[in-house]
């Protein structure tokens, strides 16, 4: 079986669609949080994630921030602003979707969350140090995160260590012990390369894809001129960050 695992898709949907055409035919969809924020398309983006087979889909900090469930105060002024532009483009059918996103999914030997399993919306796994503090708060063998937008692997050693893996696209990784993945960022790339990234799971080899496809970013730039969300948050598109 293939499944998609994606994340901080952020209202692009020209990356959002070329992932998924890049992702060809896939039996289930996994969805690591943040479908809005930053980007111009909050609702075609939410439209088009509802209908990706055998979805599981999680709430992330900006998703939370539309909802009210969070104050935009903890944002940064460019991040509130988008979130506030948002507000004014939201349709009734994309509240209802993002009202039913979870904090947490456990399916197979695996957990999925936003940020970490500690802090599902808030912290950020960037380092070995702070991948290892999460280990003891998820059961499984694996954990799947988003949230950085920077896709990595922390993996714990039998001595107890954390070691951490920066795949580039076309890396496929076979896991052999306990581990926190993440696939970087469908709709803003942070790691100085602007193209999406995803993974592909194959269940049955127990590999994982990483992924990077260009998309129009031209395209987005437009849009979010025209839309009232601050001009940083296309610039950044350019160079990934
Ligand atoms: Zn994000």
């Amino acid at each position: 079986m293939r499944t998609l695992i994606l994340s901080d898709v952020h209202a692009n949907r020209s990356a959002f669609e070329a992932v998924l055409k890049a992702a060809g035919e896939v039996d289930q969809v996994w969805f690591l949080g943040d479908v809005v924020g930053y980007g111009p398309d909050p609702n075609e983006c939410i439209e088009l994630l509802r209908a990706q087979p055998n979805l599981q889909a999680l709430m992330g900090n900006h998703d939370a921030a539309l909802m009210d469930y969070i104050s935009i105060e903890r944002f940064n002024y460019e991040a509130a602003e988008a979130i506030r532009v948002q507000s004014s483009m939201i349709v009734p059918e994309s509240r209802d979707f993002l009202e039913l996103l979870r904090l947490k999914i456990e399916i197979d030997d695996l957990t999925l969350v936003h940020g970490s399993p500690r802090n599902p919306i808030w912290e950020y796994i960037l380092s070995s140090r702070t991948a290892k503090a999460n280990f003891d708060d998820f059961l499984t063998q694996g954990c799947l995160i988003g949230h950085t937008h920077v896709p990595s692997i922390f993996i714990l050693n039998e001595s107890g260590n954390v070691q951490t893996l920066l795949p580039e696209n076309g890396d496929r990784w076979k896991p052999s012990g306990r581990f926190i993945l993440n696939p970087g960022s469908v709709g803003q790339p942070r790691n100085y390369d602007p193209r999406a990234a995803f993974v592909i799971w194959d269940d049955e080899e127990d590999t994982f894809l990483f992924r990077r496809v260009s998309y129009d970013i031209e395209a987005v730039t437009q849009r979010i001129m025209k839309s009232g969300i601050p001009k940083r948050q296309a610039t950044r598109l350019w160079i990934g960050t």
